[in-house]
């Protein structure tokens, strides 16, 4: 597809507006099937963030990398607007050159763009012709450089200089080209960039653009003159810093895209409603009205009284949201898991900078009232992670904007208000802080659209938590639309449309009535077993914390217990459960379980699971601490009472005994050791003794351990975090702790091996197991057994039905050989 066509010019336009001559270049684009619409918003998102005018009345309008993936094709749309449209204060555009950019393709189009600049009348005579076709073979693939060459290379002998080969993935755009150029004025001497035979004055941005630096181009920079050495350095090193910036963008580029092609449209329109685009979030369409959840605006009055008086009531409103936290955190925790809960943690350290309080304190002394003082300081603040333009620091400044109007609303004598919904809602907002989403009520929430965000925001992960779909990232318009429209909401292609015709409606709600019956019939074959077509066969399991579950697992289609996880039993109690109630609940695990295999793993604290009464040792990092069978090495009186108790209710059926975060070969030789005194203890029957892989010392040296023990069960969970060091239970990175890593996969895959070499028996027990695409690969990787949470075994069950187990063993192979989780994902 050529880059630019007569299609893409507009010639004589007449935008009042910098708004309006970008939506002209855009909707050419979009016709001309170059861009999605949402991609037209991006160009604001980029002006909003710089200033895109070159100079010479040109200004290039290009998009947000994190929207490349709504970029069907690279195009370049040209707006020509002979009586200016002000681009920046005092300065106008004439000739709008937007341009859609997959990847380098453009850096061809901004050579030839400054080359005419650079000439006299270059860009005159663009801005001036009725020929659409001159714009399309001045700026188009047809090379025309011999038109305008670059300045010859004389003689130039220089003082110092240093070459570099320049590896940004998407060469020298204007935006590190802008760096350079800082950068080399801050020097007296002259300072050159050479490339080949050409060269450009480093403190021109066009001329260092008209070079077209692709990736991969050797370069040097030279310098004449006073600290002539000092200059070179300072780019070589500029030059070298920006790489890092450059490949991150041009990877989340690639993951954003990868992320859109996996999720296709769930359903489209067949008539035209306004439509928002956005990232997908969380899959899944639904219908509802939208809501919009508008973020507070708190009027702040400098109101000063007694200066000491002053600075205790911020202290009591910081100490009283400190207190509100911990609740939050708590019901946070309780209603939808540790993740959740440890986001309110998170909340309550921001609140402990001391910084912040400094500030606003220095502001009471000088005679401000609290809340300005404190409103001060927090928007500084929040201005300073925001301007940096890195999404995560973004996040960042939405908690603390959250926490810090917590403590304002205190100073204010404020409350905060609930929305009360009562029918099924989409909800509109700009973004959701961790506090809103506590106080809304997600019985009528079926979908969440976020103008802002990404899709790792807290927004996100929690829409996946609760099933809900969820689109972020679609842009301040979205905020526009008015409360109580019809709307349907795709969560994986990450589109929102908005009062949609009936015809549609209904479609949309057969759709998701034919979705729902999908997962009706999955659960109607949930008891047959998991036997692929060419007869092989994985033992389906549950993960469970007690027999009513173990109920409900086998309910569910469950053919076993995989992981019976039993620090929920020592969980929000005073003291430690003792043997004869221990005995009473393995025993009615047994029962429930009717001779079906059931696997019961000693006490995991520590890491997120913490227990008061036991007066553990506080440790900076618990998850690298004493956990799991280290803790129950040291604290033998918990080992023995749980292993009696085992014991005793292993004589009513079968029980096999799991170790977790075990580390070492010596730890599993003592724990066999203190398994035959206890059941010597308790003249109980020899039991399967298995350890968890979770640790990746134990998954490298699997073949060392496959000896010691009856069976392995992979913990994915923990071994991704221990695998890629991102803690599970972190908010912003736990998008990015995806089982699917090759790392993690090579990781199980040596485990299988090591466990078939010595006939070892070896199942996997995290999160993966559950996930349809995981739990193919974890066949294919050769797993005997997967164990799931309950829900997710029915479509488990059907993903591992409709396919042959070579397929499976091919696709783990092509996984094994994959860079990333997301080209894993994208297999
Ligand atoms: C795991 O780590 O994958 C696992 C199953 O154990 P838990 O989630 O209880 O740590
Ligand atoms: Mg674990």
């Amino acid at each position: 597809m050529e880059t630019i066509t007569s299609r893409t010019v507009c010639l004589n336009a007449q935008a009042p507006d910098k708004a309006t001559a970008i939506q002209i270049a855009g909707q050419m684009l979009v016709d001309a099937g170059y861009i999605e619409p949402g991609y037209i918003d991006s160009f604001a998102k980029r002006e909003a963030v710089a200033n895109t005018l070159l100079g010479a009345g040109v200004a290039i309008p290009h998009g947000m990398v994190d929207d490349r993936h709504l970029i069907r094709a690279t195009g370049v749309a040209v707006v020509q607007v002979r009586d200016g449209v002000q681009w920046k204060e005092g300065e106008s555009a004439r000739l709008v050159v937007a341009i859609a950019a997959q990847s380098d393709e453009h850096i061809a189009l901004l050579r030839r763009l400054t080359r005419l600049m650079q000439h006299p009348g270059g860009i005159d005579r663009l801005v001036t012709t009725d020929d659409p076709q001159l714009i399309v073979s001045a700026l188009g693939d047809a090379p025309t450089e011999s038109a305008f060459p670059a300045p010859a290379v004389l003689e130039w002998p220089a003082d110092a200089e240093q070459t570099w080969t320049v590896d940004y993935p998407n060469g020298l755009h204007a935006r590190p080209a802008t760096r350079w150029v800082e950068t080399a004025r801050r020097f007296g001497c002259e300072l050159r960039v050479f490339k080949g035979g050409e060269f450009a004055d480093a403190r021109a941005l066009t001329g260092l653009l008209s070079l077209g630096i692709t990736h991969g181009t050797e370069i040097r920079f030279a310098a004449r003159g006073m600290q002539a050495e000092s200059a070179v350095a300072a780019m070589v090193s500029l030059a070298q810093t920006l790489s890092a910036e450059e490949k991150a963008d041009a990877e989340r580029a690639k993951r954003n895209a990868l992320a859109a092609r996996r999720l296709a449209p769930e359903w489209t329109p067949a008539g035209t409603p306004q439509t928002f685009y956005g990232l997908g979030a969380s899959p899944g369409l639904a219908v509802g009205t939208l809501v919009k959840h508008q973020a507070r605006r708190l009027d702040v009055c400098d109101e000063p009284t007694d200066v000491i008086a002053d600075g205790e009531s911020l202290e009591r409103a910081i100490l009283a949201v400190d207190t509100d936290l911990q609740t939050l955190g708590a019901d946070a925790q309780a209603r939808l898991g540790a993740a959740q809960g440890a986001i309110f943690n998170a909340h309550r350290e921001l609140l402990k900078d001391a910084d912040l309080l400094r500030g606003a304190i220095a502001l009471i002394l000088r005679g401000h009232g609290p809340a300005w003082a404190w409103q001060q300081v927090l928007l500084g603040r929040i201005q300073g992670l925001q301007a940096l333009g890195d999404p995560l620091l973004a996040a960042r400044a939405t908690d603390l904007r959250d926490v810090g109007e917590q403590v304002l609303e205190r100073l204010l004598g404020l409350q905060r208000q609930r929305l009360v919904l009562t029918t099924p809602t989409i909800l509109v907002a700009e973004d959701l802080t961790p506090s809103d989403t506590l106080q809304l009520d997600m019985r009528f929430i079926v979908g969440l659209a976020i103008s802002g965000g990404g899709p790792t925001s807290h927004t996100a992960i929690l829409a996946r938590t609760l099933g809900l779909p969820a689109i972020v990232a679609a842009g301040p318009a979205l905020l526009e639309t008015a409360d109580g429209r019809r709307a349907v909401i795709d969560g994986s292609s990450g589109a929102l449309y908005v009062d949609i015709a009936a015809g549609d409606l209904e479609s949309a709600e057969r759709v998701i009535a034919r979705q729902r019956a999908a997962r009706e019939a999955l659960r109607e074959l949930r008891h047959q077993p998991a036997m692929t077509p060419d007869g092989h066969r994985v033992e389906i399991a549950a993960n469970v914390a007690n027999a009513k579950q173990a109920e409900g697992a086998v309910e569910a289609g469950a053919e076993a217990i995989g992981l019976m996880r039993t620090e929920f039993l020592f969980l929000e109690r005073d003291t430690a459960p003792d043997e004869e109630e221990q005995y009473k609940v393995y025993r009615d695990m047994v029962a429930v379980m009717a001779g079906r295999p059931l696997i019961i793993r000693t006490l995991d604290i520590g890491g997120d699971k913490q227990v008061p009464y036991l007066n553990l040792t506080k440790e900076e990092n618990p998850f690298l601490g004493v956990r799991g069978a280290r803790l129950l090495l040291v604290r033998q009186d918990l080992l023995y009472t749980q292993l009696r108790a085992l014991y005793r209710a292993a004589k009513h059926g079968p029980i096999k005994i799991m170790f977790p975060m075990v580390t070492h070969t010596g730890e599993v030789e003592a724990l066999r050791v203190h398994c035959a005194r206890a059941r010597a203890q308790v003249d109980g029957p020899v039991v399967p003794i298995g350890i968890m892989v979770e640790v990746p010392a134990v998954a490298v040296m699997a073949d060392r351990f496959a000896p010691l023990v009856d069976f392995f069960s992979i913990g994915t969970n923990d071994l991704t975090q221990y695998t890629l060091a991102i803690d599970r239970q972190h908010p912003e990175l736990a998008a990015q702790a995806d089982s699917l890593h090759p790392a993690v996969l090579e990781l199980i895959g040596n485990t299988v091996r090591a466990a078939r070499a010595h006939q070892t028996w070896v199942g996997v027990c995290g999160g993966l197991a559950g996930d349809p695409l995981g739990a193919r690969i974890l066949t294919g990787l050769g797993v005997d057994e997967l164990s799931m949470s309950a829900q997710d075994i029915a479509a488990v069950k059907a993903a591992l039905r409709a396919e042959n187990y070579t397929a499976m063993q091919a696709l783990a192979k092509r996984a094994l050989a994959c860079t990333t989780a997301e080209e894993v994902r994208a297999l």
